[in-house]
């Protein structure tokens, strides 16, 4: 392996120097990710709504307390109360904005923290990163890793810190957007009757929020009890996201899934219930997780903008730049290392792209590698371990963290049942979950089965949204999404939305939704400042934008078309191009930022008073 100009890189090609076959694994990952492929791709799953709308239910509120509905006006309505959209309501408050009605489907802020209680639930991202608007808030998390219940209570730190609670209503969903051209605002209709005016919409209903179930032939015919894991049934299990699920000590129960949610459940379940299944299809990689107490020490060092610089050192190491320390040291930090470390940074920009993807290739296996080392050296039982060890590239699927998930397959009362030639579960009965021909009979089935993915309700059209002259945004994205920068869309003025697509995208996704919000609040200040009648880009500005979407797109296709199936790669039907901004969240944070400095705003605001600022 040589650079354009000849001289040496220092990967190594031949199997006796790496120690494993390139090749051989290379075969090996293509005949799991064969036996795996199901034709109908993602319509193996089924909505959680009609006969099986009780997987929605909210566990955790009382009934929603009857309200008159609201007929009034505020300046900013935000679809959606999770992390998005407390930052939007945060960014807007700072910005000036008082009039914000924050509209959230669940009893209180928090979204998927919200949803998500499951026992074992943290986060896998560092906490000081991941939990947004830490020094806004005055706040330092408990641990390196912090507990959903931490997470949740600090989504509830942020609503009070930022006045949001004041004009929030709960328990509410938006069931429809209608653009008024002549008052120049929209009226935003809920389920509880609302018929609200706002001048802007601000749309942060999530990407990963509407649960889904597996098609299994027979499932609404099981008898026992069942529920998913983002809708944990404490009253039937007993004990709480710290675990002590009592109730389970003479229960059998199935566990169906090992995705991210099912590696962080799956100890306290091993440790409390009678029995327990685990159905996989297949299984996650699992590395150290090493959580530990937050050093008040180090607590009491940290100096004014500290969460900001820990943030940008984080994306930027995990998208490949190159930074002088590495301020988060974990799992998906050491991962990003071990690639730079094949590509020097001097040789990597002049590395032929097929090199580059080789030297990457071989740092992946490495890892793998380690990972699958770590299965047999933790799991006892030979067979077992066999079955728990991923074949497949570190970024097929979200890699997984955790020090007792691999361990709880050594207790004698869980049992881990491969599924993966029948392509999954085969069926259900009334009273067990058949896989590989045996029936294993339970009192209760979990759903560990995942989210509809990239599925707002307004890229579904679930949310219909009318803009300007009664056009839907299902009929203005008839050929494909249209936005400027991923925010706006000509024709919908006024409206913003907050996401990935045509924007940015990272593991750690709450840092991507704070620069939007704060870009988002930035173009209202200026619109309000500049009394600008709407926000709206121009037809060419959105076309252009989405050329330079199309002419940037990563190419993940070859990379994805190896992969077993999941959500990553559209259950093994993967798109051609990504809808993400390229060039990776870095260059796209400081392309927003030079376009607000440099007159960008101008383009978006209609009507607007000159900038004399
Ligand atoms: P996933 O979609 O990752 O996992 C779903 C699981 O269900 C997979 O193991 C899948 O198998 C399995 N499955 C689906 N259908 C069947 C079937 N018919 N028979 C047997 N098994 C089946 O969902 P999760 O809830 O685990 O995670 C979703 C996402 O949520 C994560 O990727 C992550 O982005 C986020 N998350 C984040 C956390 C954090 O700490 N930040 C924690 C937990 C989740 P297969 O893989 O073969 O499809």
């Amino acid at each position: 392996m040589s650079r354009p100009d000849g001289s040496p890189v220092s990967t190594p090609a031949d199997p006796q120097e790496l120690g494993f076959d390139p090749a051989a694994l290379r075969a090996r990952y293509r005949a799991e990710r064969d036996r795996r492929i199901r034709p109908e791709g993602g319509r193996q799953y089924q909505r959680v709504t009609g006969r099986f709308g009780y997987y929605d239910e909210d566990p955790y509120a009382e009934a929603a307390p009857l309200r008159e509905p609201l007929h009034d006006r505020v300046e900013v309505a935000v679809v959606g109360g999770g992390f998005g959209g407390l930052l939007a309501g945060a960014r807007l408050r700072q910005a000036g904005v008082e009039s914000i009605r924050v509209i959230e489907k669940g009893g209180d802020f928090g979204g998927t923290w919200y949803w998500n209680r499951y026992p074992g639930i943290h986060c896998d991202i560092e906490s000081y990163i991941y939990m947004p608007l830490l020094e806004e808030v005055g706040y330092v998390p408990r641990w390196k890793y912090a507990p959903g219940e931490e997470i949740r209570r600090h989504a509830e730190a942020i609503g009070r810190t930022f006045g949001l609670y004041r004009d929030a209503v709960f328990r509410t969903q938006v069931t429809g957007l209608r653009w008024d051209e002549d008052a120049c605002e929209w009226h935003v209709s809920t389920d509880r009757g609302d018929r609200i005016r706002a001048r802007y919409v601000v749309t942060a209903s999530g990407t990963l929020s509407e649960a889904k179930l597996p098609g299994i032939p027979g499932i609404e015919t099981f008898e026992g009890h069942t529920f998913h894991t983002s809708r944990w049934d404490y009253a039937y299990t007993g004990g709480d996201a710290g675990g002590h699920l009592h109730r389970l000590a003479d229960k059998r129960v199935a566990l169906i899934g090992t995705g991210a949610t099912a590696i962080q459940c799956v100890p306290h379940l091993g440790a409390d219930a009678g029995e327990l299944y685990v159905f996989q299809r297949t299984p996650s990689s699992v590395d150290v997780r090493g959580n530990r107490p937050t050093d008040p020490g180090w607590a009491a060092s940290l100096s004014p903008g500290w969460q900001q610089r820990r943030r940008d050192n984080f994306l930027t190491l995990v998208t490949g730049g190159q930074v002088d320390e590495d301020l988060i040291d974990d799992g998906w930090t050491s991962t990003a290392r071990l690639q730079q470390k094949l590509i020097p940074s001097d040789g990597y920009r002049a590395l032929p792209p097929k090199e580059r993807e080789r030297a990457y290739e071989i740092a992946d296996f490495q890892k793998m590698n380690e990972i699958r080392a770590r299965v047999d050296a933790v799991v006892t039982d030979p067979e077992t371990a066999e079955m728990l060890k991923p074949w497949y590239r570190y970024m097929c699927k979200r890699p997984t963290f955790s020090d007792g998930y691999l361990e709880t397959f050594n207790r004698p009362n869980v049992t881990l049942v491969d599924t993966a030639d029948s392509h999954g579960v085969e069926s259900i009965t009334e009273n067990a979950v058949v896989a590989g021909g045996t029936a294993y009979e339970v009192d209760c089935i979990i759903f560990g089965t995942g989210f509809e993915v990239g599925v707002s309700g307004i890229t579904s059209g679930r949310l219909p949204v009318h803009g300007a002259g009664g056009v839907t945004l299902a009929e203005a994205w008839k050929d494909g999404p249209r936005t400027l920068h991923g925010f706006y869309s000509h024709g919908f003025p006024n409206l913003f939305q907050l996401g990935p697509l045509q924007n940015a995208s990272s593991v750690n996704f709450v840092h991507v939704l704070d620069e939007q919000a704060t870009h988002v609040a930035e173009v209202v200040a200026e619109a309000r400042r500049r009394r600008a009648r709407r926000v709206e880009p121009t037809a060419e500005a959105e076309a252009a934008w989405v050329a330079t979407i199309r002419e940037k797109a990563a190419d993940l296709y070859a990379f994805q078309a190896e992969c077993t199936p999941g959500y990553y790669n559209n259950e093994g039907m993967p798109r051609k191009r990504s809808e993400s901004y390229g060039d990776g969240p870095v260059a796209f944070h400081a392309l927003l930022r030079d376009w607000r400095a440099n007159g960008g705003m101008s383009e978006v605001l209609v009507d607007a008073e000159p900038d004399r600022a």
